[in-house]
């Protein structure tokens, strides 16, 4: 039995910041535009990691809980879409320092650790429509809801019945920013 799992360290919504972008995503974009993200799964990626062996879980997760980094508060406030992978995603304009510091250090900590990392630039993003490979017709705002980011985590994604579920293995805080 292999004990390798497919992980990825993001930031997690809070529920009800959940339940009011899939509220509008219904009015926004229409069924045919492509495949709703579930609410539970509406995540912000900081490094994807793929299949991980126990031994190198245990190694990451000590790294990650190493890593002192203040907490941020993102505004997604940019929508896109990418039809290559026929991803809709809703982002920041500015993303926050803090919140690209954070994905550069996991995502180095990854590659030292011999897990692949794409050498295209981070765009930190939240998918909301998959298997969007037509045109859409994107919204010209959001709502500019804001949410602030005091932990980051690590989570496993499986299929489950034909469904792509995510199980959060381990939480890390990060610092009040009034007290770093
Ligand atoms: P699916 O089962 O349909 O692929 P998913 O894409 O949500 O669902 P994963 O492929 O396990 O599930 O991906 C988990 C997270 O990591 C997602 O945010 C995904 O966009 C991101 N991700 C997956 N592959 C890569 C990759 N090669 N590089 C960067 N991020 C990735
Ligand atoms: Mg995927």
């Amino acid at each position: 039995m292999s004990s390798s799992r497919r992980l990825f360290f993001a930031l997690s919504l809070p529920d009800a910041l959940q339940q009011q972008v899939i509220r509008w995503r219904a009015e926004a974009f229409p069924p045919e535009a492509g495949r709703p993200v579930a609410a539970a799964n509406l995540h912000l990626t900081l490094a994807f990691l793929g299949d991980v062996s126990a031994q190198k879980e245990r190694a990451l997760q000590t790294l990650a809980g190493r890593i002192r980094q203040t907490g941020f508060s993102v505004c997604l406030d940019d929508l896109g879409h990418w039809p290559r992978p026929g991803v809709v995603w809703l982002g920041s304009k500015r993303a926050p320092r803090a919140l690209l510091q954070l994905a550069e250090l996991l995502r180095s900590q990854a590659a030292r650790s011999g897990c692949y990392q794409s050498p295209l630039p981070f765009h930190p993003h939240i998918t909301l429509l998959r298997a969007a490979t037509q045109p859409v017709a994107v919204p010209p705002a959001t709502p500019g809801w804001i949410f602030s980011a005091d932990h980051f985590s690590l989570y496993q994604s499986a299929v489950e019945h034909g469904r792509t579920r995510y199980h959060q293995l381990a939480q890390w805080p990060l610092n009040n920013q009034d007290n770093p």
